[in-house]
């Protein structure tokens, strides 16, 4: 059954004239010597040397060795225009030339940060978030979200409602804040963390909590634990709720489309602010420019990175609809918050120039229309493989799930044993077979750039078809 990966039809050559030699042990040595990566197993870094890349062109990345590799990831769910934009990077080196620093504090701005912050206004959902505050990151956006709510209620003068919900198996970010509003046990337990002031619920998700219920009444059931948590804790002390559209470092969670609009019926009933963490479906991922338009829901707040630079340079920030303005910028005097790099000059023309290219291309629209629907067939296709129980895909963010035995249905499958570890043997394969995709448990994730053709995600779906086979073969 396995196929010989060398006699996949490729798009491009499987190695290219390097424009530089490396040597790649050398590089090996001084990584693991000094440099702490991040979520890494150290020892198993050491031992296995990292993989060193060093250069991409659209959906490809080559590593220190010549070795092309399809980046079924994005990155980290970031690169949405792709690699290898000349444009981008004339517009960062313009900006540096014309002004590489200042800050947003004291009564300055500066050009590219105002016109982005425009523009962001009229991209937003309904054009209803006319005010943006940027960050570094989109931790830092989530940190920016959780000072904002707290300062909001104090100035509605509610300051009790200081509590803030999030999901297990939320992901919002790594700083103390953004790791407590998300739902990583792991994180969690390191850390010491969530801080007081912090709750989660369970997350949709209908293969874990939906047996015998239908879809739709499932997304009802998962939204009813926010009314839930909200009785229990006392609705005049909570501040807000915050969850991503689909989650995506959760494994690719898509809710049943009852749930948000649900979410937000319980929300408004309770005076509550709701925000979409769209760090990862903002930009386009969803075939939407934010994925709470493709989820039916309105929030207060939109927290946003990644693919608003497409990664080209860190830039993140929360868009703030009316409710919340209206206080804050407009009665609230000053907001003690804010990071030296907020609206840095050559990250906001970096993002003007990575939304030019969205739009000019219609990669958003090709997302909704062109490149997800096709992605949807590929995996559904897949999923007739032995190996594979389910395919899910929102957009261009779609899942697998690996499992022993097949049914008829999520319910109905046979799952393999944590300690197996079969999604980490299956992403290994992936990775020496030239193609990246994530392993949440036994969710195997892609998340290609928008960019990405047809003709390219046949490409990818061979890759997997072919290790999914390697994986079969040492599994049975
Ligand atoms: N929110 C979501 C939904 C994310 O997926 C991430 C990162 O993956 C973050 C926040 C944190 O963003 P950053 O890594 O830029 O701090």
């Amino acid at each position: 059954i396995t196929t010989p990966l060398a006699s996949l039809r490729t798009g491009a050559p499987e190695t290219a004239a390097a424009p530089e030699t490396f040597d790649t042990r050398e590089l090996q040595r001084l990584d693991s010597a000094h440099y702490l990566h991040p979520f890494t197993d150290h020892a198993a870094l050491r031992a296995r040397g990292a993989r060193v890349i060093v250069r991409g062109d659209g959906i490809y990345l080559w590593d220190s060795e010549g070795k092309r590799i399809i980046d079924g990831m994005a990155g980290l769910w970031c690169v949405n225009v792709g690699y290898g934009r000349a444009s981008i990077a004339d517009a960062v080196h313009a900006q540096l030339l014309q002004l590489p620093f200042y800050n947003s504090f004291f009564n300055t701005t500066n050009v590219p940060a105002l016109r982005l912050a425009a523009l962001l206004a009229e991209l937003s959902p309904g054009a209803a978030f006319q005010h943006v505050f940027f960050t570094g990151s989109g931790s830092e956006a989530n940190d920016t979200v959780l000072r904002m709510v707290r300062r909001y209620w104090q100035l509605a003068g509610q300051p009790q409602r200081d509590i803030l919900i999030g999901r297990r198996n939320g992901y919002h970010g790594s700083t103390v804040a953004a790791a407590s509003l998300g739902g990583m046990a792991g994180m969690h337990a390191q850390g010491g963390l969530p801080i007081p002031g912090i709750h989660h619920i369970g997350q949709p998700s209908y293969a874990e909590g939906g047996r015998g219920m239908s879809e739709a009444a499932f997304g009802l059931a998962a939204a009813g634990w926010l009314e839930d948590k909200i009785l229990e804790l006392g609705p005049e002390r909570v501040a807000a709720f915050i969850g991503e559209p689909v989650q995506g470092a959760g494994g690719v969670i898509i809710p049943p489309a009852t749930y948000w609009p649900e979410i937000r019926r319980i929300c408004d009933k309770y005076g509550i602010l709701l925000v979409s963490d769209e760090v990862i479906c903002g930009f386009g991922r969803l075939g939407r420019w934010f994925g709470c338009e493709l989820m039916g829901f309105q929030p207060d707040l939109i927290a946003f990175a990644k693919g608003v630079t497409s990664g080209y340079v860190p830039l993140g920030g929360v868009l703030v609809g009316a409710r919340v303005a209206q206080l804050l910028a407009e009665q609230g005097g000053e907001f003690q918050h804010g990071f030296t790099y907020s609206g840095h000059p050559a990250a906001c023309a970096a993002a003007l120039e990575n939304i030019r290219i969205l739009r000019a291309e219609g990669l958003v629209e090709r997302v909704a229309q062109e490149t997800g629907p096709y992605l949807k067939a590929c995996f559904a296709a897949l999923a007739t493989h032995p190996l594979v129980g389910h395919a899910e895909t929102c957009g261009l963010a779609a899942a697998l799930t690996l499992v022993r035995g097949k049914g008829a249905g999520v319910h109905d499958c046979a799952p393999f044993a944590p300690q197996q570890a079969v999604g980490m043997l299956c992403r290994k394969h992936m990775f020496e077979n030239g193609i990246i995709m994530r392993a949440v448990g036994e969710r195997m994730i892609v998340a290609p750039p928008l960019s990405i053709t047809t003709a390219q995600i046949d490409e990818m779906a061979e890759r997997i078809r072919a290790c999914l086979d390697l994986t079969l073969d040492e599994v049975t």
